[in-house]
């Protein structure tokens, strides 16, 4: 309604989307980009009004989004920092805290966004944290969501377990925090957790697109003022409604999907003002609630895929995103 907006700044969530370019083997292979980007406007037209070559899926039309920031694929990690991210790291700075989602199918372009190891988001924001924090430094914590189980990425992968207090404050217990200084040090600590999550026992990609990574930059240790999260969510392709093949897959898709819709309603229940968060549906929000909860910053980055062979996926992305606003 009218005042939803109005008791807020209206700034407290910011929702983007991100098209990523073309890979070598898309356009080796012709593949159709459908996606325009108007960023005076920050709308995208997909153009979906067509057969798609394997001709399974028809569309009758084409779909029209607009977001608060829409960045076309030429857009430079550095671009998304200075636009979404650093007025985050400003408000963590100030004592608050902040949070970044990527959201989007696998090969979307999430991790290139938030852990490119020149200009990710979160290496770009640790270097400015750590300008600003001095000699005080900065936390660092790592760890994934995995079937509503958390392991910590930075302590090869031990089970940690998340504990609501009877003050209400969610401490993970058993969860590392490492302590950093330089820029290199924090890098080559996001880079080995990042190590550790993809050799899990189902090995490569696919287990990293079947958990949500989380990390955290804390300004004090064992607290979550001046705190800012980036999440790298699973893949949006787990959270659509399709048949999956085997049991196991069904199961994680179903926890995505719980994790997903909890993770929905508790930002919108913070953006109409709403006293009720379900944050305990899943582990997800459970860990979040600090996070997601009070005067808070909160930006989501929708990565898309410019072909029509990734449209479906793409448009259950974006409207995904889109609920968020
Ligand atoms: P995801 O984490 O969503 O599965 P990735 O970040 O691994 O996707 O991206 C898939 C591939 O596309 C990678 O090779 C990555 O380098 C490339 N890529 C993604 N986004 C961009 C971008 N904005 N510019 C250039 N390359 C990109
Ligand atoms: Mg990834």
């Amino acid at each position: 309604g009218g005042s939803r907006r109005a008791l807020n700044d209206g700034k407290r969530i910011m929702v983007c989307a991100r098209k990523r370019p073309m890979s070598s083997a898309e356009l080796r292979t012709n593949a159709t980009d459908c996606m325009t980007v108007d960023c005076e406007r920050n709308t995208l037209k997909i153009s979906a009004s067509r057969t798609r070559l394997d001709g399974l899926t028809k569309y009758a039309e084409d779909f029209d989004f607009s977001f608060d920031r829409v960045f076309d694929a030429d857009a430079s990690n550095s671009k998304v920092y200075r636009q979404v991210v650093r007025p985050l790291v400003e408000f963590a700075l100030k004592g608050g805290k902040s949070t970044c989602f990527a959201y989007g199918q696998t090969g979307s372009g999430k991790t290139h966004t938030m852990f490119h190891p020149k200009d990710g988001l979160c290496n770009a924001a640790i270097k400015e944290i750590l300008e600003a924090s001095g000699s005080d430094g900065c936390y660092i914590s790592f760890f994934e969501i995995y079937q509503s189980q958390l392991y910590d990425l930075l302590r090869e992968r031990k089970k940690v377990v998340p504990c609501e207090r009877s003050d209400g404050q969610v401490k993970i217990m058993g969860l590392g925090e490492d302590h950093v200084s330089t820029a290199e040090e924090s890098l080559q600590l996001i880079q080995r957790g990042l190590a550790t999550r993809v050799t899990g026992k189902t090995g490569a990609n696919a287990q990293s697109s079947r958990s949500h990574a989380i990390l955290q930059f804390s300004l004090k240790p064992s607290s979550d003022c001046g705190r800012l999260t980036f999440i790298d969510l699973a893949g949006s392709e787990r959270g659509a409604d399709r048949a999956e093949v085997d049991y196991r897959t069904k199961l994680e898709g179903s926890e995505i999907n719980k994790s997903l819709l909890a993770l929905k309603e508790c930002i919108r229940a913070m953006d109409m003002a709403s006293s009720h968060f379900p944050f305990r549906q899943s582990k997800l929000t459970l860990v979040l609630k600090n996070s997601i909860i009070g005067n808070v910053r909160t930006a989501m980055i929708a990565t898309v895929s410019p072909t029509l062979q990734s449209c479906e996926h793409t448009l259950n992305t974006l409207r995904y995103a889109d609920r968020f606003r």
